[in-house]
């Protein structure tokens, strides 16, 4: 475990910064703009500008609700707080890193938005009244604490799977008895930040009962990024889904509230991970390709540690058009098509993800007819089946909820 922990050294990195030097306000202004667009784009930030992206999200939210008055702290505070959780990313990671990280904290920002439950920096920016009555679930603690949550999900990544993790017998996969090992790891760390920072009393439930939600809140909705759990979070989020239409849920109880919106929390934290799949075009693509040499880098590994090795992580086995309209079609779509009919205001992804399917399937096909006038036959024909894109995912070899793919839940024609 102390090994996973390598995060501590680097600690104090940060420490000799001039913290306002985050402060210069064309950037600002710059970056307030970009926090309120779809487009916006971590992987070209440096990590000033993606520490200010936090400070600008945390303490907007913390300003905005009377509610969370008692937890407005020093900015200089606030800024300690952050460069910590920077620092417990491992920069190393392709892709598991803090810009991964301030990716998906802006993907629920921006949903929070949409869904009408925040208001946009950007005083240009406003969208159109969200419909779903899900909205009115949201208290400001708890959207504090989903956003909470999206930075710190992934706190200490290692960058390999929980299969791998599994499989090597990692200290952390026995501690954690080899259930949602990583999702575990990153709660846990997540929570020792914010006990070390101004966010100590959210840890102290005994003198702060009230933060009994915001812990729960934070906790399910890391454990809910174990993509080993997908289907069965799409399928509570399509009965949520049915629930709505049906007018089967009592806003009027309390104890359902509090089920619907940890599991509506959930569901937008899964989405605000995945999200890069639902960007537009070009950054999607970029962050497909970091995410593939993540996976190449762990099969580097296993073949190092003579361990098999899943097509998905051996270069050159799988496309990467094949990789992403695979995940897309079977993995992804589904989930943001559930969260889509629970509240209409991130219909936007969907659209998006067509549109990004068309565009691979033509890279596709343009690959294939440069392959035939090329070569007779490579391995790049091998298309990946949606148990080899999920199960490289955080998932570990433990048998999956077959039946529930969604190979036969809906047609795909035309994509
Ligand atoms: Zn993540």
């Amino acid at each position: 475990m102390a090994s996973m922990l390598k995060y501590d050294h680097l600690r104090n990195t940060f420490e000799k910064l001039d913290l306002y030097q985050c402060l210069n306000s064309d950037r600002k202004d710059y970056l307030q703009v970009q926090i309120c667009t779809w487009d916006f784009l971590p992987l070209d930030l440096d990590n000033k500008d993606l520490i200010q992206v936090v400070y600008m999200i945390l303490s907007q939210v913390l300003s905005t609700f009377d509610d969370l008055e008692a937890l407005r702290v020093p900015s200089g505070d606030l800024y300690h707080f952050i460069f910590d959780i920077c620092n417990s990313y491992h920069s190393t990671n392709p892709y598991h890193n803090f810009r991964h990280a301030v990716d998906v904290l802006q993907a629920n920002y921006y949903f929070l938005c949409r869904l009408g439950v925040l208001e946009p920096m950007n005083p240009g920016v406003s969208f159109p009244p969200a419909q779903s009555e899900i909205k009115n679930l949201f208290q400001p603690l708890d959207i504090f604490a989903l956003l909470m949550a999206s930075i710190g999900h992934d706190v200490g990544h290692p960058g390999v799977n929980n299969s791998f993790m599994i499989t090597t017998s990692a200290p952390l996969a026995i501690l954690y008895n080899d259930k949602s090992v990583l999702e575990s790891f990153h709660a846990m760390s997540f929570f020792h930040l914010l006990r070390e920072h101004c966010f100590s009393q959210l840890t102290d439930l005994r003198s702060n009962p009230e933060y009994a939600s915001f812990r729960k809140i934070v906790v399910n909705s890391i454990l809910a990024t174990d993509m080993s759990m997908h289907d069965e979070y799409v399928t509570k989020i399509q009965d949520q889904a049915q629930r709505l239409r049906r007018n089967e849920i009592d806003f009027t109880d309390k104890a359902t509230c509090e089920k619907e919106k940890i599991l509506m929390c959930g569901a937008l934290i899964k989405c605000a991970d995945i999200s890069n799949c639902a960007r537009p075009f070009e950054s999607a693509k970029r962050w497909a390709k970091i995410l593939a040499e993540e996976f190449f880098e762990q099969g580097d590994l296993e073949r190092e540690l003579g361990m098999p090795v899943l097509p998905i992580n051996e270069r050159g086995k799988i496309s990467l058009e094949d990789f992403q309209l695979t995940f897309k079609r079977f993995v992804a779509l589904k989930l943001f098509e559930s969260v889509s009919e629970v509240t209409s205001c991130i219909q936007f992804t969907v659209d998006h993800i067509y549109e990004n399917i068309d565009i691979w399937e033509e890279m596709k096909q343009q690959g294939k007819q440069q392959q035939q006038k090329q070569l007779p036959m490579n391995q790049n024909s091998n298309s990946p089946t949606e148990k080899d894109v999920v199960t490289t995912n955080s998932i570990p070899p433990q048998p999956s909820p077959e039946g529930k793919s969604s190979t036969n839940e809906r047609p795909r024609s035309g994509i």
